[in-house]
């Protein structure tokens, strides 16, 4: 068991003697590690820290910040095979995917900005006048468990490139890689106060984070519950803020696309993490009159996902994170049997095999209507909803039909029209005939899907502040 009962504040890890919070195992539920449930006080020590880390830091020249996250970019890629076990472990994502996306993105997202850094302009001339992008100030990074890491990278990286200082309150039921990112940031040049990390309860440390004066900005991912609680507690001191949070993203199959392409693809996308993926299709739009075809070839995909634990190499469907998480899902899925749904595909006992941990079964939907609560309200499960439409303008109605608006999907024989009806959907990014995720494109939501933009340029100028010289 890992004794982590510390926070790093002001460059020195500082033991936490009150209670403590496990984290289990997806897999077993077992007890792998005990947390901190900090108390505020020390959120308003390392909150301090990081208000009298920012005069000196925001002044740090561009050249020494690059420097740092090199250092921090070759820690993250020299420990990628204990990042991935451990996020393996708490998460429950396949161990192959795991090195690949929870280990590989933080790496490559950390590359990606150390390339667009020493062109990036932080001062521009319009007319007689000298624009310049300085640091927001003291901020509050708050995230969720499903990419622990990488969603701490795409906050921690531009905010520290800007040259703000941090307050990081990881989250609480997969926080064991953020420990490892203070570790190695710790062996940097990085000066004492600048990254701070405090563990705990949201409604504790993470509202002391929220509310706190002398935070300028809180850059947050996580559930739409949370965030409109962010925009609230913003409210009272206007602090920025930038918010990433849930999706119900649709894939539009058209008439004339390949369906077995289109199912395979969109049957993967979905059952990524076990679903647990905010930009997750977890609605599969298909004509009519070919409904029955694609329910048969979500089924054949779906029976390919072998569940098992993570850290074995066969397995492409791991638990989910928590017992909570789980209990959700099953819920949801029982509901959607309430509702009338088909169901296609799995159901809510444990798969075979699987009655230890946080599992579920892989389950696809068929007939389901598009204003129902399970095509409305992100499950964040290895659930699929297979919607039948009309026409092409009904699927862009039902595409368009939630509150959300994070990803969605676009298949058909003909590129062009891909794009075109691509270009209707109100979400922040459309993979068109599966094109490949992009790192240096903008990643954020319209509607409930959140306010604001990670990843490349858009990511770092989050950070930023903007002030015009009159010269
Ligand atoms: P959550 O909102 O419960 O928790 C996220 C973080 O907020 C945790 O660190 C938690 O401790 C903290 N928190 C909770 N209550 C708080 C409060 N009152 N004040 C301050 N902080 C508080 O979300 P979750 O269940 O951990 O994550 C799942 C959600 O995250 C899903 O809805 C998913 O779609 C979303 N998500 C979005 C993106 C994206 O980029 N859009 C990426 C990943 C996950």
């Amino acid at each position: 068991m890992n004794n982590l009962v510390k926070n790093y504040i002001d460059g020195q890890w500082v033991e936490w003697h009150g209670d403590s919070i496990d984290v289990h195992e997806a897999a077993t539920g077992d007890v792998i590690a005990k947390v901190p449930s900090s108390e505020r006080l020390v959120m308003e020590e390392a909150i301090e820290a990081a208000s009298h880390a920012f005069e000196d830091w925001s002044e740090t020249p561009l050249a020494k910040r690059i420097k740092v996250l090199e250092q921090l970019h070759e820690g993250l890629k020299a420990r990628a095979p204990e990042i991935a076990e451990t996020v393996a472990r708490e998460v429950g994502m396949p161990i192959k995917l795991a090195t690949g996306i929870q280990a590989g993105l933080p790496a490559t997202v950390t590359g990606s900005y150390l390339k667009m850094l020493p062109d990036f302009p932080f001062t521009e001339q319009v007319g007689n006048s000298e624009v310049q992008k300085v640091p927001v100030g003291v901020v509050g990074c708050i995230t969720p468990w499903n990419y622990p890491l990488h969603q701490v990278i795409l906050k921690v990286v531009p905010a520290l490139a800007a040259g703000c200082t941090i307050v990081l309150k990881p989250s609480e039921i997969a926080p064991m890689s953020a420990y490892i990112l203070a570790d190695i940031l710790d062996g940097t040049d990085l000066p004492k106060g600048v990254f701070n990390m405090v563990c705990g309860l949201g409604q504790e440390v993470g509202d002391t984070l929220i509310k706190h004066p002398d935070v300028q900005m809180v850059s947050f991912t996580g559930s739409t519950m949370t965030g409109s609680l962010i925009i609230q507690a913003a409210a009272d001191d206007f602090k920025r803020f930038a918010l990433e949070m849930g999706g119900k993203s649709a894939s539009v199959i058209l008439p004339d696309a390949d369906l077995k392409t289109a199912v395979k693809g969109t049957v993967n996308n979905c059952l990524l993490n076990s679903g647990q993926t905010c930009t997750a299709l977890t609605r599969m739009l298909v004509p009519a009159d070919r409904h029955d075809e694609a329910c048969q070839l979500a089924a054949e995909a779906v029976a390919k996902m072998t569940p098992g634990n993570p850290l074995t190499e066969t397995t492409r469907l791991g638990p989910l994170a928590s017992a909570k998480q789980r209990d959700k899902v099953v819920d949801y899925i029982k509901l959607g049997i309430q509702e009338g749904a088909t169901l296609v595909a799995g159901g809510p006992d444990a798969p075979e095999g699987c009655e230890q941990g946080y599992f579920v079964q892989a389950t696809v939907f068929g007939n389901v209507k598009p204003d129902s609560h399970i095509a409305q309200e992100e499950i964040f499960g290895p659930v699929l909803c297979v919607i039948p439409y009309k026409d092409e303008k009904d699927a862009i109605r039902i595409a368009n039909g939630t509150d959300y608006g994070l990803s969605g999907a676009v298949w058909s024989a003909d590129q062009a029209k891909a794009k075109a009806v691509a270009s209707k959907l109100r979400t922040g990014q459309v993979f068109v005939n599966g094109g490949a995720f992009n790192p240096l494109a903008p990643f954020g939501g319209f509607g409930h899907s959140g306010i604001g933009r990670e990843f490349g340029k858009w990511g770092l100028e989050e950070f930023l502040e903007v002030r015009a010289l009159q010269l």
